[in-house]
């Protein structure tokens, strides 16, 4: 039986991590449980999968369970659980911190954060080499190219091409800069947490996935096509020009199955097979009405703290349009200037990129 800690249960990813969890009781022992605020949810979490260990930001009072509690409960959790595979599913830079002591231990990362892989993709990576730490994607762009390339020689990789499903406005000419967060965090093809969701609406999700598989991968050459329907989770293109996609309906249940099970596959009665007689469209990015992924792709190729100061921006940037305190259209524009305030540096320590974080934070008021 494997030992798995979730880390950011209580959110999108955490509770659909918990299902997929659910029908291999046989398979897989929950040992440990991290959230944020939603120490209800946590309770009934604890109460059903009996954790060793459980973290929360705000007190959980949870009998026969050892409880870390406070802004670094996740992070002391990290150092104490044991576990043969971590599920890091807590959103932002927050997943910094715990996802490098996990790292330490060595222990499998399913890895749905993608901020952190964009601030620190270097340190983490290095890390997680040194320490035999085997990372395998959640994110379903990446779980996708992952699985594109097993068997395959790096070398005879030409591409990486993302598919968007474009959110909810791609196609729609009405005028962004009147866009609702209610209305933002309703995504067409995916069911996520509020910030991946305006993230999507954006765009700047598309650009933290480009800079996300730029590092994971190692390929140079990463591109985007906009795929509304969200069948094809992402393609390789190889040297030969031929082309591996993987396809499935929308489900990321899926994608968590397979970061757990990988490199086997378990049956999965959730999702149908897909149906060949159904159309697939695919259209050209608009960067001219979604700039962040092209901001992204100039981050990328500047390096050092620049796709971190993007990341860290745009964080700061989705609290205050949630707060309704700016329009969407502002979000874009609040990383460039952070972008243009902040002097690129190399990327030496988390501690560096946490104070970073911090004074971006200090300098929008947040
Ligand atoms: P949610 O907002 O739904 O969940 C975030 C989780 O992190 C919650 O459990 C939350 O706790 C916890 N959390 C937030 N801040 C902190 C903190 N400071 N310390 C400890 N825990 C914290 O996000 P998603 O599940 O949608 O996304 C999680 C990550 O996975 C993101 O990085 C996202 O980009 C990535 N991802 C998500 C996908 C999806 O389909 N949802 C797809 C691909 C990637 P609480 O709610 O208790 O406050």
């Amino acid at each position: 039986m494997k030992t798995v800690a979730v880390f950011g249960s209580t959110g999108s990813i955490g509770v659909q991590t918990l299902n997929v969890l659910r029908r291999f009781p046989d398979e897989y022992k929950v040992v440990a449980l991290s959230a944020g605020k939603n120490v209800g949810l946590l309770a009934r979490q604890a109460a059903e999968f009996s954790p060793r260990y459980i973290a929360s930001e705000v007190k959980a009072d949870i009998e026969g369970v050892t409880a870390f509690t406070g802004a670094d409960s996740a992070v002391r959790l990290a150092r104490e659980a044991e576990a043969d595979i971590c599920v890091m599913a807590i959103s932002g830079l927050a997943a910094l911190a715990p996802l490098s002591e996990q790292i330490k231990r060595g222990s499998r990362i399913a890895l749905a954060n993608k901020e952190a892989i964009v601030c620190a993709g270097d340190l983490v990576l290095s890390e997680a080499a040194k320490r035999g730490a085997e990372i395998v994607p959640v994110d379903s762009e990446h779980s996708a190219v992952f699985q594109c390339l097993k068997g395959e020689d790096g070398r005879d990789v030409a591409r990486i091409i993302l598919t968007a499903s474009g959110g909810p406005f791609y196609s729609s000419k009405e005028d962004l800069s009147l866009i609702t967060p209610e209305r933002a965090v309703k995504h067409p093809t995916w069911n996520m947490g509020a910030k991946i969701s305006v993230d999507s609406a954006t765009m700047v999700n598309k650009g933290l996935e480009l800079i996300e598989a730029r590092r994971l991968f190692g390929a140079r050459d990463v591109t985007y096509v906009i795929h509304p329907e969200s069948i094809i989770h992402s393609m390789v293109q190889f040297t030969d020009n031929s082309t591996a996609a993987l396809m499935s309906y929308p489900n990321m249940e899926l994608a968590i199955q397979y970061a757990l099970t990988y490199p086997r596959r378990a049956v999965n009665d959730g999702v149908r097979p897909f149906d060949f007689t159904r159309p697939l469209t695919f259209f050209p990015p608009d960067e001219e009405r979604f700039p962040a992924p092209a901001i992204a792709r100039r981050c990328m190729e500047e390096g050092g703290t620049a796709p971190a100061v993007f990341s860290m921006a745009d964080e700061v940037a989705v609290e205050l349009f949630l707060k309704k305190l700016i329009r969407f259209t502002d979000i874009t524009g609040i990383i460039e200037e952070a972008l243009c305030i902040n002097e690129i540096e190399k990327v030496e320590s988390v501690e560096q990129l946490c104070s970073l974080s911090d004074s971006i934070k200090r300098h929008f008021g947040v």
